[in-house]
């Protein structure tokens, strides 16, 4: 049988639709970074499932009864509830969003010179443990970097060997902690199953390693497991959250992703020693510990949302809708990252676009023009995304991706068709999508505020070749 959204619509927001006229204006203003497009142009808007999320009617209630007080907010005490019953960690320490948290237990848990291992990076994450002078080690299983492994139920997995060749190369004191992604976004929305973060918790405890968990999407990744681990079938996802969080000391929560908000975040943890360093920390970055930077009312909000995003009716529709758009593209031979994941259809722009090398930015391009044909905003998940190396040269990824990320509870799949139909339309006229490179290149974070342009196309002659020079700035290694 067929299943619908669980929920109804009590309020509706309309749609814009522009030309393609105004796109292609938009998308030139924006120097060709669809992080720069402002949203009134985008029709579909699939840039993040980041505090993008709908919020029900009970959470809309809960905002209102906010208590703004500066200290000892009640608001605080229904967050600190929530945590502790739906995740089983006893102490919460929020803060403005998630980077707020990674900022505050980068500053606690690592000591300049030491390693963090994680199953792939983030980018905020990465940076916070960068600044804190750590540096990061992936250790997820090698089948994570191929998005045509689609056999692979659980490809979020640490490599329990690279871990602990890790451990044995640099020794477990100089390993900062470990940081566990579920899922990892950077791989797509691939989840961790049970048994790996069961095996990475005894491995973590064998050589006395802290196991911090990047907790953010940690309600989709109980649904795989339920979906896909022996044994889960009939365990409600709420459970099932509770167990995979009984093996980690803590963790950092965006709560823009699976707390059903549009803004904050939090630590939680079992240590009294780690929440004293964070209260401390909190007050000089965040505001007071039971606040963190956000206002009651986003308290609420959030002690709501984290229960609701772990009823499986709803995680079921959430997981089946992204599954939904990515079985229409694969259906229509586009390559997209397999198995779909929990949050996004990853577009493969190498494969889509095989005509451009990687330093022509192809994921960068194919967002751009996806925009111009559909007014679909997504987003780069590769080169540009993964900036520059210590020595100034840029990463170059395995994976070279363009995000269509779902917002929770905002789309029907009817938005999703039509997002199909733009995407394969591409798809069938690929031969025409030329590669960009940089006008303004910013520091840090750069996928964020990077300028591009077209390369223009090149000239078949070398004499003319010479008159018109590619570019002053030439990115090729
Ligand atoms: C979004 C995200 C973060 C950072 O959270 P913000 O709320 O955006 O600061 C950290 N880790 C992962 C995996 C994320 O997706």
């Amino acid at each position: 049988m067929r299943t619908a959204e669980p929920y109804r619509i009590k309020m509706v927001e309309p749609l814009t639709m522009t030309t393609r006229a105004e796109r292609e204006k938009a998308i030139a203003d924006a120097g060709y970074n669809t992080f720069l497009l402002k949203s009134s142009v985008c029709y579909i808007d699939l840039l993040t499932d980041s505090g993008t999320n709908a919020m029900s009617d009970r959470q809309w209630s809960a905002l209102m009864m906010g208590d703004e007080a500066y200290a000892g907010a009640r608001s605080f005490d229904h967050l600190l509830e929530a945590v502790q019953e739906a995740y089983g960690l006893p102490y919460v320490v929020p803060t403005h969003q998630g980077r707020g948290a990674e900022h505050l237990i980068s500053k606690i848990l690592i000591k300049p010179g030491q390693y963090v291992a994680g199953n792939m990076y983030f980018t905020t994450t990465r940076v916070h443990q960068e600044l804190a002078g750590a540096t990061f080690v992936d250790v997820i299983r090698d089948e994570a970097h191929d998005p045509t492994r689609a056999d692979i139920p659980f490809k979020g997995n640490i490599d329990l060997d690279k871990l602990q060749a890790l451990i044995d190369d640099k020794g477990a004191e100089n390993i900062a902690y470990v940081n566990l992604a579920v899922t990892v976004n950077m791989a797509g929305g691939q989840p961790v199953s049970m048994a790996n973060i069961k095996a990475v918790s005894e491995l973590c405890k064998r050589n006395g390693i802290i196991l911090w968990s990047d907790a953010t999407r940690l309600a989709e990744n109980s649904w795989f497991i339920k979906e896909r681990e022996e044994g889960y079938a009939d365990t409600p996802c709420a459970e099932i959250v509770k167990e995979m969080l009984s093996y980690v000391d803590g963790l950092t929560m965006s709560g823009k992703k699976d707390a059903l908000v549009n803004i904050g975040g939090f630590l939680a943890m079992r240590s009294e020693a780690i929440l004293e360093e964070a209260r401390g920390l909190v007050v000089v970055y965040e505001g007071m510990p039971t606040y963190g930077g956000l206002s009651g009312r986003d308290l609420e909000a959030m002690a709501v949302g984290l229960r609701e995003a772990l009823d499986d009716a709803y995680l079921e529709h959430r997981i089946g809708q992204v599954r939904y758009l990515g079985d229409q593209l694969k259906a229509a031979g586009v390559p997209i990252v397999e198995p779909v994941g929990g949050h996004a259809v990853f577009i493969d722009a190498r494969a889509f676009l095989p005509h451009l090398s990687q330093d022509d930015f192809p994921a960068q391009a194919l967002a751009a023009e996806l925009f111009v044909e559909s007014g679909v905003r997504s987003m780069e998940r590769g080169i540009v995304s993964a900036g520059r190396d210590a020595d100034g040269n840029n990463r170059h990824p395995a994976l070279e991706l363009v995000r269509l990320t779902i917002p929770r509870r905002v789309y029907t799949n009817a938005h999703m068709d039509v997002v199909a139909d733009a995407v394969i339309e591409l798809w069938k006229n690929r031969d025409a999508i030329r590669g960009l490179r940089f006008v303004h290149e910013a520091p840090t974070l750069r996928f964020f505020t990077s300028r591009f342009e077209p390369i223009p196309a090149r000239s078949p002659l070398p004499e003319q070749a010479e008159e018109h020079p590619v570019g002053a700035v030439d990115v090729r290694p």
